[in-house]
């Protein structure tokens, strides 16, 4: 089969960069385009030389439509009203569309399974092996220890610069959790304590959000019993990991009935 032509939208960005340098690694991937947003100092660049590969005569350029052009999938790492955009025009030109923009509204969400009507969609919050792997784990767990006896609390840290709270990935484990006790993790978590807050609700789903320096991302789920505790940990030591997964999730995705599919689908692993 000829390679899958990629086209990378939020180029410049960190995990645009990421993300282009995976393609030129991974065989069956080619890259067909480059997009930015209007007025960004990357549009006209190359997208080689941006992401240290040296030039490879694509482009960025401010249009998707040129860039989805000649394209099978578009890799997405934007953010979600971006991402919302994206995945209307994906699913109207048929292309396998990955997502992994985190901080959607619920509405946001909505948008982008609808899209998921019209062509096959990959949207994680991380798509590492290790995190996929680990909330199978966090889900096994949950389901396993009492919610009356043992308190569950996600953990995470990021780089100063990460704009939403908490990751992604909190809430992929969250969820995980929320699963594993049979609950609705929105009416069951606690994402922020200040003040008097009281005693811990008793069966609540704690976050704690750290910010600071280069931290890629670390998140640890602990649940605490009466007199002992376990942690569960991932470190995502480079965002290599999150921008090969994304690959990975394309070339899955490739002639793939319509629809809305996880990491856990792409990597086959469930509890
Ligand atoms: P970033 O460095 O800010 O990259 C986002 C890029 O998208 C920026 O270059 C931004 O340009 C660009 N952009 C904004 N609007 C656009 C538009 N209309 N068209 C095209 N490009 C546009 O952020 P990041 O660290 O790469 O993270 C991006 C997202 O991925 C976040 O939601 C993050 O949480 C998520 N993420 C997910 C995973 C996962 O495994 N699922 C892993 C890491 C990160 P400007 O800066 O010029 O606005």
């Amino acid at each position: 089969m000829a390679d899958m032509k990629l086209a990378v939208v939020g180029a410049a960005g960190r995990m645009g960069q990421a993300l282009i340098q995976a393609i030129s690694a991974i065989e069956g991937a080619t890259l067909a385009g480059a997009v930015e947003r209007d007025g960004s100092d990357a549009i006209g660049r190359d997208a080689g030389e941006m992401s240290g590969l040296g030039r490879n005569g694509v482009l960025v350029t401010d249009d998707p439509k040129v860039a989805f052009a000649s394209a099978d999938g578009v890799l997405d790492f934007t953010a979600p009203a971006v991402s919302v955009r994206f995945a209307e025009l994906a699913a109207s030109s048929g292309l396998v569309h990955v997502i992994g923009t985190t901080g959607f509204e619920s509405a946001q969400e909505e948008a982008v399974r609808t899209a998921s009507g019209r062509t096959a969609i990959v949207k994680s919050g991380n798509m590492s092996l290790g995190v996929n792997l680990l909330s199978v784990l966090v889900k096994q767990a949950a389901r396993a220890l009492d919610a009356a006896d043992w308190d569950i609390e996600v953990l995470e840290m990021h780089h100063r610069h990460k704009v939403d709270a908490p990751s992604g990935t909190a809430y992929l484990f969250g969820e995980a959790a929320a699963q594993g006790r049979g609950v609705d993790l929105s009416e069951s978590s606690v994402r922020v304590r200040d003040g008097q807050t009281g005693p811990r609700p008793v069966g609540s789903i704690g976050f704690a959000t750290l910010r600071g320096g280069s931290v890629v991302g670390e998140h640890s789920v602990v649940m605490a019993g009466e007199g002992e505790a376990i942690e569960l940990t991932h470190r995502a030591l480079d965002r290599s990991i999150f921008a090969r997964g994304a690959v990975k999730a394309a070339l899955w995705a490739r002639g793939r009935q319509p629809g809305l599919y996880s990491m856990l689908d792409v990597l086959g692993i469930s509890d």
